[in-house]
């Protein structure tokens, strides 16, 4: 849809005017300017869009110039997301945008000690971003107040529910006012999040952005068809070519996050790998080194990266197909942010060609097959069973590996460790 406004049409206070302009920003993105005036009337709101669309300062702008100077140092404005990464840039969105406000933040989340968070709370705050397994914590310790909510936002509700989060949310919105502005966003569309979203809003505006065509377009995306066994070679020859310079990998599991990351370094290719496992510290300091160009390659889950916010990364590369094709959209539009072009590469192995095919059949569009020293015509012209990942029984001898070494042997171990995390996993 064409956008021609500019911010200055939108009546924002210039206090936020101030601050869009320190961020050099003129023109507002489609999420931005069909969700803003009507989040400025007070109207709820469910939002189809998905992280790079700007849909955070879709919500962060309104909340900022609505929220009223009453009850100062009260909750007025809670902002739920799935994990850590996102609600700590939403907080630092409300940083950036209220930098001219008065108005105090927090940011709550687990998997760090509670003192910090609690001492927040108790010096007061207005706004709380938080992920809901802490929250719950804490409003269990009555820790946190939220009679005096006038604005409550959940962002990235598909992903919540992926995560088992829906009866966390349920006991926070059963305890939250009944007159307040809600908003809801999503990346994506089902019967479960329509359900979720008419229980919680009231006569919403409907904005969906079109920001899987739009971002899928802008980003050059290329495919490899290779055997499983070629992919680390690959990987090195691609990453030593000069162009390469900032480059997000992705895995399916963290496992092997971790050891591409190890093998990469051995390589004498400074990286790093982020996933649910790891602490809080390591997986900011990653980000940090790759933001600062430290490190060239950062290796991910789908998890672990999603709503992180960097904005200058070259290429993607999807090591491993996701199962997900909705994934495959989200992983590439971490290249390409706001309008930038980028370029995705996708390795594609013969297990993985069935993915490949969900995975243009959602984008409506072939993907261009590059020519290259392990090409694997095997992967290409891959079907029935041989096109989908080898069936995998999770326990010990009969586990269906072919090869069941010892190596073999620590990924069933990890992957029956995942009875654990039947319980919702928090804090990913
Ligand atoms: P989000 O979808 O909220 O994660 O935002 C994606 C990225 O776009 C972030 O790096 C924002 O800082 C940036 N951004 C948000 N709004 C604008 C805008 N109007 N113009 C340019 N960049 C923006």
């Amino acid at each position: 849809m064409e956008n021609k406004l500019t911010f200055k049409d939108l009546n924002l206070i210039s206090e936020l005017n101030k601050a869009l302009t320190k961020q050099k920003y003129t023109t507002p993105t489609p999420i931005q300017s069909r969700s803003i005036p009507d989040l400025l009337k007070g109207r709820d709101l469910i939002g189809i869009a998905q992280t790079g669309t700007g849909k955070t300062a879709a919500f962060v702008l309104p909340i900022l110039q609505n929220m009223t100077e009453k009850h100062p140092r009260k909750i007025k404005a809670l902002v739920l997301a799935p994990t850590r990464e996102l609600a700590a840039q939403i907080g630092e969105s409300f940083s950036v945008y209220g930098e001219f406000l008065r108005f105090r933040h927090t940011v709550i989340f687990g998997g760090v000690g509670q003192g910090k968070q609690v001492q927040a709370l108790a010096r007061g705050v207005d706004i709380v971003v938080a992920t809901p397994g802490r929250l719950l914590d804490l409003m269990q310790q009555k820790k946190l107040n939220l009679n005096d909510i006038e604005f409550f936002v959940l962002d990235e509700a598909d992903r919540m529910l992926d995560m088992g989060f829906i009866h966390d949310i349920k006991k926070v919105l059963a305890i939250l006012p009944q007159k307040k502005q809600s908003l809801f966003f999503s990346a994506t569309m089902s019967k479960e999040i329509n359900k979720l979203a008419n229980a919680l809003l009231k006569d919403p505006v409907h904005v969906e952005v079109t920001a899987q065509a739009t971002t899928v377009d802008l980003i050059e995306q290329y495919i490899f068809f290779i055997d499983a066994s070629s992919k680390e070679k690959l990987l090195l020859e691609l990453l030593r070519q000069k162009h390469l310079t900032s480059v997000l990998i992705f895995t399916r599991t963290k496992h092997r996050a971790n050891k591409i990351a190890l093998f990469l370094n051995k390589n004498d290719i400074a990286s790093d790998a982020i996933h649910g496992n790891k602490s809080q510290n390591a997986r900011t300091k990653a980000i940090n080194d790759f933001k600062t160009g430290n490190i060239k390659v950062l290796v991910a889950t789908d998890i672990a990266a999603r709503g992180i916010d960097i904005d200058d990364i070259s290429h993607v590369i999807n090591f491993e197909l996701p199962n997900e094709p909705e994934s495959y959209v989200h992983r590439i539009g971490r290249t390409a942010r706001a309008g930038a072009e980028g370029t995705a590469f996708s390795f594609c192995s013969a297990e993985e060609r069935d993915y490949l095919r969900d995975i243009e059949k959602l984008i409506k569009k072939k993907i261009k097959v590059m020519d290259h020293t392990f090409h694997s015509e095997t992967a290409k012209n891959a079907v029935g069973a041989a096109a989908k990942p080898k069936p995998k029984k999770s326990f010990g001898r009969n586990s269906g590996f072919k090869n069941n070494t010892s190596k073999n042997k620590q990924f069933n171990n990890n992957k029956s460790g995942n009875r654990f995390n039947r319980r919702p996993k928090r804090n990913v």
